[in-house]
């Protein structure tokens, strides 16, 4: 993420002075640092919260909080904001997943804005016509055919349109300023240009916007892009009509069809086929949240496409099934890989896109199914991965059906390491919780010419060829297809009421993300902002890491002795959160280290005004 101003400490407050509209305003950012507020990962307070990975968006969140906007428009004028100062990661071109708790209901919603496969995709959309073997995924990333009819701007108008109180206009300001005004570049925005620099040097319109005079710009040099401003500009005035079915829309299906080669260009860059007709097929409908009983509380994430909320919640499920109070925190550990493991192995036999696989879902977030899995976690040894996937047909046999079945040993899948999430709550206790992408760190590569955005490569989310033995493949990609996800944005209630909200990047680690800072924070009592920084593994059953931390604590030793056999990896995952407390109270999380660390506000900002300090619920 975009560092442009020193990090302060880990907890320090920003004030409310240094929120001052003055501030806010001034251009560009490279020119004021000294009176900008600071990036810090913890804020304490009321009024509502925004926690992202970068300050200009959470800047831009508090700011719409700050002038009356609600959650949902401060979410959608952060995200706008990302799509400048993240580019790699999200934007106009990408897709997500946006969970959203509305006050006035007590209800939780849900928008899949899910990038979709062209009506005319097949099966064997990443399977090589001449050899009919797969590509290799760089090939596929580097192609017009992973592309998918980008989901974002969708979103964002859905959103508006059923929840906020600001137009799309008002919402894409603050980022169209960022856009034209530019930003400080810092030392994550230059390197994810020159990990990407032989992808992005092969087309004419990437390469001139991010590799100008032939190199990324210099760290401290301050980044402008025009083009992306003007494209905010023309949908703050038009609306998303231009990009579903109109010039920006036929300008994105030539890119796709006609990729924007450079003559020197040292790849091939397979064509894809999306049309016109594909974009204005496009629609991000609600859908129904997953919801599963934890604790007493009630946990809600996203559905099909995604298997965020699916798998988190079977594997909330199986870990209560184990009575975790009942184990010390190397046990409580161990359950959680466990219970990870066994959610994966169903959600890589079960879920897909529900509008074209049939999948289990109210089976797979029963008590009765995660009870039957449980039965599989030995206290005192490791399952043998790759374990096999159970059987959610409403018939559960507990113990009987223990260790029964032989396990399919998955293909290798492809973990991304791109994509944020952000959250945001209001003083009227609505709360959002975004997860975007565009899949890789810098998506296909291509970035619309003269339009300032990277375009997805979010169909290589499908398996390229199937993965599930002689059992059906819910992930094989299709027409009008959605590629399963494994974003996890979160919203927790007890009694009713807004609790916890998360989210992370990571690609299939978003879930184990989630899934432990749970356990950090119910099962072992942690703190929020503990169980955010606290050092992670994973277990997806076929992958089991951890990050050096992780490996050199006590519980990491005593993992390892058990027979987990981690392999090391430098960081998992990235997330921003937001805590409630009574009265109004809020907690807003960042990562506080990982890629850089993140940007955590409140709008009135405990401290020095007798606000009192949040308490910490539970
Ligand atoms: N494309 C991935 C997904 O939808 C996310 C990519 C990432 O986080 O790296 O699950």
């Amino acid at each position: 993420m975009r560092r442009s101003v020193v990090v302060t400490a880990v907890g320090a407050l920003v004030t409310a002075a240094a929120l001052g509209p003055a501030a806010a305003a001034d251009p560009p950012h490279g020119h004021q640092l000294r009176n900008e507020p600071v990036k810090t990962p913890v804020a304490r307070g009321y009024g509502g919260g925004v926690a992202t990975v970068d300050l200009d968006a959470t800047r831009a969140g508090i700011e719409v909080l700050r002038r009356g906007g609600n959650a949902v428009d401060a979410a959608v004028a952060a995200a706008a904001t990302l799509g400048v100062t993240e580019p790699f990661s999200a934007g106009l071109g990408g897709g997500g997943f946006f969970v959203y708790y509305d006050a006035k209901s007590g209800r939780v919603h849900s928008i899949d804005g899910r990038e979709t496969a062209p009506a005319s995709a097949t099966d064997k959309l990443f399977v090589d016509p001449e050899t009919g073997k797969p590509l290799s995924f760089q090939d596929a990333r580097v192609s017009g055919l992973s592309v998918g009819v980008p989901g974002t701007p969708a979103t964002w108008d859905r959103a508006l349109d059923r929840w906020g109180t600001w137009s799309l206009r008002q919402a894409l300001a603050p980022a169209t300023k960022v856009a034209s005004r530019g930003f400080v570049v810092d030392d994550t925005f230059r390197s994810q240009i020159q990990e990407n620099a032989d992808v992005f040097d092969d087309f004419t319109s990437t390469r001139k916007l991010y590799l100008p005079g032939g190199a990324p710009p210099a760290v401290g040099s301050v980044f402008r892009n025009r083009d992306l401003a003007h494209t905010y500009r023309m949908l703050s005035r038009e609306g998303m009509k231009p990009l579903y079915d109109g010039e920006l829309g036929a300008e994105i299906a030539r890119t796709v069809q006609h990729p924007p080669v450079t003559a020197d260009a040292d790849r091939v860059v397979r064509p894809g086929a999306m049309t016109t007709d594909d974009l204005a097929a496009y629609d991000a409908p609600l859908r129904a949240p997953t919801k599963v009983d934890y604790r007493g509380m009630d946990v809600f994430g996203m559905g099909p496409p995604s298997s965020g909320g699916s798998t988190v919640g079977e594997a909330l499920n199986i870990i209560e099934a184990t009575n975790p109070d009942r184990q010390d925190k190397v046990g409580v550990l161990h359950t959680y890989l466990e219970a990870a493991a066994l959610a994966f192995a169903d959600r890589n036999r079960y879920v897909g896109d529900s509008e074209e696989v049939n999948v289990p879902l109210p089976q797979l977030l029963s008590q009765g199914f995660a009870d039957e899995r449980a039965c599989e976690i030995r206290p005192d040894a490791v399952l043998k991965k790759p374990v096999a996937p159970g059987v959610p047909d409403g018939d559960y046999g507990g113990s009987a059906a223990c260790g029964t079945k032989a396990a399919v040993a998955p293909a290798d899948q492809h973990e991304g390491l791109s994509t944020t999430h952000l959250t945001a709550s209001d003083r009227w206790g609505n709360v959002v919780s975004y997860t975007l992408t565009i899949e890789q760190t810098g998506g296909s590569g291509m970035v619309v010419p003269g339009r300032g955005f990277l375009l997805n490569n979010e169909l290589t989310d499908f398996n390229f060829e199937p993965t599930q033995g002689e059992a059906p493949d819910p992930n094989l990609p299709g027409p009008g297809k959605r590629p399963r996800s494994s974003m996890s944005p979160t919203i927790v209630l007890e009694d009713g009421h807004p609790v916890l909200a998360l989210g992370s990047p990571g690609g299939a680690t978003i879930i184990t993300t989630v899934l432990q800072t749970l356990v950090n924070r119910y099962e072992l009592g942690m703190s929020l902002p503990d169980a955010v920084a606290a050092p992670r593994a994973s277990s997806r059953n076929t992958a089991l890491e951890a990050e050096p931390a992780f490996l050199a604590s006590a519980e990491g030793k005593a993992l390892v002795a058990e027979g987990h056999a981690f392999r090391s990896v430098p960081e998992i995952g990235a997330e921003t959160a937001l805590q409630f407390g009574e009265r109004g109270a809020v907690e807003a999380v960042a990562e506080p280290t990982r890629r850089g660390g993140g940007s955590a506000m409140v709008v009135l900002p405990t401290g020095g005004r007798g606000h009192g300090h949040v308490p910490a619920p539970r």
